[in-house]
């Protein structure tokens, strides 16, 4: 059986399209700045939460710090998963970030649950809101602080041409909007409807929702070994590009952020054992080149007929 590996590990944010170090770490600066902005709004308007009773500031907090929780767990995950492999984990610590997910999803919906609770209860007539003035305030910082971080990101982003943060540039406007839903909540309660509020944190509610369904998707399709069909097309394909191989069978996965390719390949089986190696060296070279992002191409050569 052969393998490739040692090649650099992939990027912590998925930057692929970023070949300039320079660049790459104008990226990580930027996401790191942005999220240490998005903590810092988050729990001031989850200070701001408690004096008020207002929910809508509540969910708005949560959300701004499930969205801060999830990029922390990417970090944290990539430094992990850099650890080299010992005998106990032959294949190093890659999965550490998808059992830090687990962790990270059940607080967000935990915290989807709380907000939705807790609007509800407004709904129906318990508890005021006090201290409007503060509380419009702290709204305000969210719209402002999510639109800076969204901006900085589109900035950075155009510059270096990285679809990735460009995207994250579009999700922080979003945020900015759940912001501004908070915040005309607690405008609608100063000019009068008690219910402006809890209203606020019942949409607000639905995008923590959101977001909760999203990384919860995103992990269960790691645990459970889901690939792109595309990449066991493309494997394929191009194993069988290669003289001498009669039939070939792809299969792949992710182990953290390593995708390892397995390739059965189907040889004469009275080719001498240096043949089929050699045949298993190209192949490997080829899908190497079909798939850049495989990190992990093993061979088994099995005899046809
Ligand atoms: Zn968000």
């Amino acid at each position: 059986m052969h393998t490739i590996s040692g090649r650099q590990a992939a990027d912590p944010v998925g930057l692929t399209e970023v070949d300039d170090a320079g660049e790459r770490r104008a990226a990580h600066r930027a996401i790191a700045l942005s999220a240490v902005g998005l903590a810092a709004t988050g729990l001031a308007e989850l200070l701001i939460a408690l004096l008020t009773g207002s929910v809508g500031l509540l969910g708005d907090a949560f959300h701004n710090l499930s969205d801060v929780s999830t990029s922390l767990v990417v970090f944290l995950g990539f430094r992990v998963s850099r650890r080299t492999a010992s005998e106990r984990y032959p294949y190093g610590l890659e999965r550490a970030e998808d059992l830090a997910g687990l962790g990270v999803a059940a607080v967000i919906w935990a915290s989807a649950l709380f907000a939705g609770v807790e609007s509800v209860r407004k709904l129906l007539g318990h508890g005021t809101t006090t201290h409007l003035g503060v509380g419009i305030a702290a709204a305000a910082i969210g719209v402002l602080g999510n639109q800076l971080v969204a901006r900085y990101k589109l900035r950075v982003g155009r510059r270096i041409q990285s679809a990735t943060l460009i995207g994250d540039a579009k999700h922080s406007w979003l945020d900015a909007l759940s912001s501004a839903g908070a915040l005309a909540g607690l405008v609608a309660v100063a000019a009068g409807a008690r219910w402006g509020d809890p209203l606020a944190g019942l949409a607000v509610t639905l995008l923590i929702c959101h977001i909760g369904w999203e990384v919860t998707t995103d992990l269960a399709r790691h645990l459970l070994d889901g690939v792109d069909p595309a990449v066991i097309t493309s494997a394929e394909a191009a194993a069988t590009t290669v003289p001498g191989v009669s039939h070939i069978h792809a299969r792949a996965r992710w182990t953290g952020r390593t995708l390892r390719v397995e390739i059965e390949g189907w040889v004469d089986p009275d080719l001498p054992v240096r043949a089929a190696d050699a045949i298993g060296r190209h192949v490997i070279a080829a899908v190497a080149h079909a798939l850049p992002e495989a990190r992990a191409i093993s061979w088994s050569a099995r005899s046809a007929g």
